[in-house]
């Protein structure tokens, strides 16, 4: 049956507006950032996120890892809900600043962006299954209709071994937990090696020890790995 049976047009208004009202009592509508009612992201939210500068995370590195904003206040909210609260709509402003990172990692001289090919960090399969979606992929795609130059989303990393989470370990516990635990599904093409730049990309960087596996699988595979970039990163100190 359809809505429009439920809410008859005649003489409905009113009832409409009390089963719309017992819907917002049910599962209210508010921004994922601030709370601020009835709408999800607020233009708060948006416009702060949007206004972020992206910077250089320093991790021992070759190549640049890049955050859009920090892991703290509105932007790790709005992160949180569209990760693990199923908050679909969020991945529009997240990946906008996600493509500022990326357009930062891999900006020329003359401040061209060239088209580059972005690769999300695999997820665990037991993530996979209970949230249905890769909100990483989500946001790479979100981020190259930001850059709209041609830049594509390949996913091809994938996770080869049991992985612990992630939580709680250290930094050397992490590393030693990533270890060798990705592998590229296919090689580059061999058109694309050394010509189509690669930028690995992930909702969070922390330790960079998930970025370091991730890099470390593609060019194992012969991609050529220009940068990292992600929405959020370790707090300034
Ligand atoms: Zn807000």
């Amino acid at each position: 049956m359809s809505s429009d049976h439920l809410f008859p047009s005649q003489g409905s208004t009113s009832l409409r507006a009390t089963v719309h009202a017992w819907a917002q009592l049910v599962a209210p509508l508010s921004c994922a950032g601030c709370g601020a009612p009835d709408v999800s992201p607020c233009p708060i939210c948006c416009v702060t996120l949007l206004r972020s500068v992206p910077r250089v995370v320093h991790h021992p590195l070759h190549v640049p890892v890049i955050a859009a904003t920090a892991y703290a206040g509105p932007a790790r909210r709005l992160v949180l809900m569209h990760k693990d609260r199923g908050r679909t709509s969020l991945a529009t402003p997240l990946g906008a600043a996600l493509g500022a990172a990326v357009r930062k990692a891999v900006v020329a001289v003359d401040g061209s962006v060239p088209a580059v090919q972005l690769v999300p960090v695999p997820s665990r399969r037991m993530n996979l299954v209970r949230r249905g979606r890769s909100t990483v992929a989500e946001l790479a795609q979100a981020a190259c209709r930001e850059l709209d130059n041609g830049s594509t989303v390949e996913s091809v990393l994938r996770v080869c071994q049991p992985l612990r989470d992630q939580v709680g370990l250290t930094a050397d516990q992490r590393r030693r937990n990533l270890a060798g635990a990705f592998v590229a599904s296919r090689p580059a093409h061999e058109a694309a090696r050394g010509k189509m730049p690669v930028v690995v990309v992930d909702d969070i960087v922390t330790s960079g020890a998930t970025s370091a596996e991730a890099v470390r699988a593609l060019e194992a595979s012969g991609y050529w790995v220009v940068g990292v970039a992600a929405v959020c990163g370790p707090r300034q100190r």
